[in-house]
């Protein structure tokens, strides 16, 4: 059965898309721990990151890194940490946070009830700066 990722990535489940290229889909992540969390995901399914042929990996570290500088540019914050976890997800992903300490990529945090206007605007902040 298909992951909720590949669901997303073909259009049969919403998302607040940011960017996608030939082998990877970013969006933001439905219970952001910050603002602008990004989740970059490749288009081929494979439950853990390192399982991923070198080649992709390669193509998706180096979109997460465009789409991290798009992120970036949206979300006043020091940088952009990155971190992949994958025990929700069984398809590969890594996490975008805009971060200003350490605190901030703290997976226990309470969650970011965001509205939809919310999320769209902050996708769309980010897709501009692509
Ligand atoms: P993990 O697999 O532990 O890295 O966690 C999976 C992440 O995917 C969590 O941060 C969830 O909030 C996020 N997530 C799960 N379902 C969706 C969805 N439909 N849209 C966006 N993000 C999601």
């Amino acid at each position: 059965m298909a992951s909720i990722f590949s669901k997303i990535i073909t259009g049969e489940i919403p998302s607040y898309k940011v960017a996608e290229d030939a082998h990877n889909f970013a969006f933001l992540d439905i219970n952001p721990i910050a603002r602008g969390h990004v989740l970059a995901v490749p288009k081929t399914e494979t439950d853990y990151l390192f399982d991923i042929a070198d080649d992709r990996l390669s193509d998706l570290i180096l979109f997460s890194k465009r789409v991290a500088k798009a992120i970036k540019k949206a979300i006043p914050c020091k940088r952009i940490g990155i971190a992949t976890v994958g025990l929700e997800v069984p398809h590969a992903h890594i996490h975008l946070i805009p971060i200003n300490g350490i605190y901030d990529i703290d997976f226990n945090r309470p969650k970011l009830k965001l509205s939809p206007e919310e999320f769209r605007e902050i996708a769309e902040n980010i897709v501009q700066n692509l």
